[in-house]
């Protein structure tokens, strides 16, 4: 394939953006080269400016569960747009969203758009802090919650105590407040609330992790932390941006049937416009400014646009009631495909897979939290990228994020994809 195009644009981007990038995962620092860049995308397929086409598992990092400009979701923001773009007011639409989702969700009864979810956990954060006036947050190493002060804490070997920032501009003092803990490592976490008795506001997590690859939970590890949360008075977070309307209705709440206090979420509910939002029940949510004095606010929260891409989503969602069902099914189609073709060629790996998220791992062991997913062989991954992208298939560009699967994608793409696998995994 060539990439002239991209490659100019990208030198021109680096001259008045840092990095060429508005977002560091677009870079391809982790497995060389240059970004592509994209011009359009329909269904399962990214079009870049070359003119290539790629069957996309990266999807916009997760919103387009059904494809690329998908038309109810064009056509919304369309028909919205020439009656203005923004207000500053409240509008109706933005009830009809909130509506739609507390139905959908279990355990909440109000929600709060605002406009990344970045911005959603970190409204999550403070409103856990503001309701049971402490100031500890218990993070797991690996989850990634937006890019938010509190949450770029890296474990330090041992990690029992406190983390350590890990970027420059982070504090000392914000660092100490941020407690680190192992994936589905139950004892770890309940050591942590032991050695800070009546200091833990929240513990928050991807229930599903998505950020280090597709990490499921190990059995009782919700129902375990929901436990522990309850004995020593501290809400449990799920951050469901990823996990949100991708992996049930109701989210992973749903799912495994675990309730928890304040859930975040992000890209689906947007449709592909920028849209976050958190939710939990009145007693929470009623500290919530202007009810109560925990401040949060946005000039352009509740955006028609964006009110609009997330509504037609939302509803497209919750009318098709298979949808979910084959999600699953594609993605254990794929899952299977691609073990064949690695097992064949006698290369080591471990697939993960929830839902319509998945992730292939070159690692030896099981793939259950940070450490193990951190022991997968980046080399093998920089050549499997490369081979897959060669062949017309956009994985992301690292070896810690999952794939995503979309409605669009057809049991042809999927054979495309695994034929290509089976070709690089002959050379990898
Ligand atoms: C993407 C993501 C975020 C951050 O959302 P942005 O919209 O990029 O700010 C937070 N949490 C999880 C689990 C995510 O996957």
């Amino acid at each position: 394939m060539l990439y002239q195009r991209s490659s100019a644009l990208f030198k021109e981007a680096e001259q008045v953006i840092p990095g060429g990038v508005n977002s560091p995962v677009r870079a391809f620092k982790a497995v060389g080269g240059t970004p592509i860049f994209a011009k359009s995308a329909k269904g399962a397929y990214v079009y870049d400016e070359d003119d290539n086409r790629y069957i996309d598992y990266i999807n916009s990092w997760g919103p387009m569960i059904l494809g690329h400009a998908y038309e109810p979701v064009v056509n919304a923001v369309i028909d919205k747009a020439k009656d203005g773009t923004s207000f500053g007011m409240p509008t109706e639409i933005e009830t009809q969203i909130a509506e739609l989702a507390v139905s959908m969700v279990p355990n909440i009864d109000k929600i709060r758009f605002v406009n990344s979810g970045t911005e959603a956990c970190m409204s999550a954060v403070r409103l856990a802090r503001g309701f049971t006036g402490k100031e500890k947050i218990i993070k797991f190493a690996g989850c990634y919650h937006g890019h938010s002060d509190a949450f770029l804490i890296q474990a330090g070997s041992g990690a029992v105590t406190f983390g350590s920032p890990n970027s420059p501009g982070v504090t000392q003092g914000t660092a100490k407040d941020t407690l680190l803990a192992r994936y589905n490592d139950l004892g770890h976490v309940q050591q942590l609330l032991e050695a800070n008795q009546n200091e833990v506001a929240c513990i928050i997590l991807e229930p599903v992790a998505g950020n280090m690859g597709c990490i499921p939970p190990v059995n009782g590890f919700l129902k375990g932390l929901r436990q522990l949360c309850d004995a020593h008075n501290v809400l449990l977070i799920f951050d469901e941006v990823m996990t949100g309307f991708r992996l049930a209705k109701g989210g992973v709440q749903e799912l495994y049937g675990v309730d928890a206090d304040i859930v975040c979420f992000g890209k689906v509910i947007g449709g592909g416009l920028p849209v976050g939002a958190f939710a939990s029940r009145n007693e929470i949510m009623s500290h919530l400014a202007p009810l109560g004095n925990v401040y949060q606010a946005g000039t352009l929260s509740g955006n028609p646009l964006a009110m609009a891409a997330g509504l037609a989503m939302l509803r497209s969602i919750n009318e098709d009631s298979g949808l979910f069902k084959r999600l699953e099914e594609k993605t254990a189609y794929l899952h299977k495909g691609c073990a064949e073709a690695l097992n064949t060629n006698n290369i080591t790996h471990t697939i993960n897979r929830e839902g319509s998220m998945i992730s292939i791992h070159f690692a030896e062991e099981a793939v259950i939290d940070f450490e193990s997913s951190a022991k997968g062989n980046n080399e093998r991954f920089k050549s499997f990228f490369h081979g897959m992208l060669e062949q017309g298939i956009y994985i992301a560009p690292s070896a810690f994020e999952s794939w995503f699967i979309t409605d669009a994608l057809t049991y042809e793409d999927l054979d495309e994809t695994i034929r290509a696998v089976e070709t690089i995994a002959k050379s990898l």
